[in-house]
């Protein structure tokens, strides 16, 4: 089976589950190939839990499936760096004296970028969990521990066996990929005792709702946190919640310190937090009307000025989960003559079931091109700056830049 259908709550197991946001059947996302391919139309649909406000997707797609033939790197954004020596911080002021020997952890560590920051401050105990192959080398050569698989029973108590009970578990943008939560709390257990401390990050609900990053819907992503539901389910695991921040990285997210024993306790931060979600009513299934309603209206909006363009050649730029999403629900799947994206790891690929062809935007491509719609829209203005300083006076061809999102408007 390539996907199942979800029929309880993964929080609270309720099977009152109403339909919140439902999107245009959508293939795998990220399943980007060398040659063309026939991949198949999956239901794409955010479902609520009526009764603990919970939203997860309303299908699980086979894990081996749904990252395709390579598990990508986190893009490793500038000041993705800043951003983790600032948890780091955080981990030293709710961890109880940790010592340099204390054993550190890092779920999804991709190319070690987080741990080498424990490492350069001296710390000797650190190990990551990192599934992608070429990502568990890269770290290996920076002389950090990684275990090169998915996490599971075993893998906790080798970790356990082999160096004890964590101090710090660093568990950023993971969760949400996660479809047995209390399989993965229960094996969390075997090297987590009192004294450990979590660090916990994900896209969060508020940010999609607030800030319209419906891109972030998408079968890789299967929950969809925010603080209030979480609080009752953690209590499960015997899990406190005791740092709570809205953030804007990845255009919006959530991150949480939990601890069982701690002397800190920022009940400020989560009734910020816990304010704002209130604000936004995320507890309720409507919460995604506003931006339904706006992403219509952009929809007819781009569809009929790329008509005025149909003689031309059309770019899309970006070609990520995201763009995925974007194409399908915006009905762009057939207005597009290739896509562009910097990633070399991208190039030449086809891109899910529309196999439109993926190409690095080089010059003498560019030249060919008439319009270029911004897909990955939150990185407009840097592509465009990026156009403009290393290409516009290279090329004879007058291009149209369209940014679709937050709303339309063209470069000039
Ligand atoms: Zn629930």
């Amino acid at each position: 089976m390539l996907f199942k259908k979800i029929k309880e709550c993964r929080l609270c197991k309720s099977s009152k589950l109403i339909s919140s946001y439902k999107f245009e059947d959508t293939p795998i996302e990220d399943d980007y190939t060398k040659k063309k391919n026939k991949n198949i139309l999956i239901p794409l649909e955010v479902m609520s839990c009526l009764s603990c406000g919970f939203k997860q997707l309303s299908v699980v797609v086979d894990e081996k499936k749904v990252y395709g033939d390579f598990v990508y790197a986190t893009s490793t954004s500038l000041g993705l760096k800043e951003h983790f020596k600032i948890n780091y911080k955080l981990a030293h002021k709710f961890s109880k004296n940790l010592g340099k020997n204390d054993l550190i952890v890092d779920f999804g560590s991709s190319g070690g970028e987080n741990l080498e920051i424990f490492k350069n401050n001296g710390y000797r105990n650190i190990i990551g969990i990192e599934p992608a192959k070429d990502l568990a080398q890269i770290t290996k050569k920076k002389n950090i521990d990684v275990i090169p698989n998915f996490f599971s029973k075993a893998v906790a108590k080798k970790i356990k066996k082999e160096r004890g009970y964590a101090k710090i578990i660093c568990i950023y943008n993971l969760l949400a990929n996660i479809g047995d939560l209390d399989n993965f709390f229960k094996n969390l257990d075997i090297f987590a005792d009192k004294n450990t401390t979590i660090i916990f990050e994900s896209f969060s609900l508020l940010g999609i709702v607030k800030n319209n990053l419906f891109d972030n819907i998408y079968h890789e992503h299967i929950s969809y946190f925010h603080i209030k539901p979480l609080q009752g389910y953690l209590k499960k695991f015997n899990w406190k919640i005791v740092y709570a921040e809205h953030n804007k990285i990845k255009g919006g997210s959530i991150k949480l310190v939990l601890a069982r024993q701690t002397k800190k306790y920022d009940k400020k931060s989560i009734s910020k937090c816990l304010k704002e979600e209130t604000k936004f009513k995320l507890m309720e299934h409507n919460i995604f009307n506003k931006i339904k309603n706006k992403n219509k209206k952009i929809k007819n909006q781009i569809n009929a000025l790329l008509e005025k363009f149909s003689k031309k050649r059309i770019a899309g730029y970006g070609a990520s989960c995201g763009s995925t999403v974007f194409l399908y629900h915006y009905g762009l799947t057939k207005k597009f003559n290739f896509l562009l994206d910097d990633e070399k790891r991208r190039n030449n690929l086809y891109a899910p079931r529309t196999n439109i062809r993926v190409y690095n935007p080089t010059i003498n491509l560019l030249k060919k091109v008439d319009v270029i719609v911004i897909i990955s829209w939150r990185y407009g203005k840097n592509i465009y700056e990026k156009f403009r300083i290393n290409f516009k006076k290279k090329i004879k061809n007058k291009i149209v830049w369209i940014q679709v999102l937050p709303k339309i408007k063209i470069f000039k």
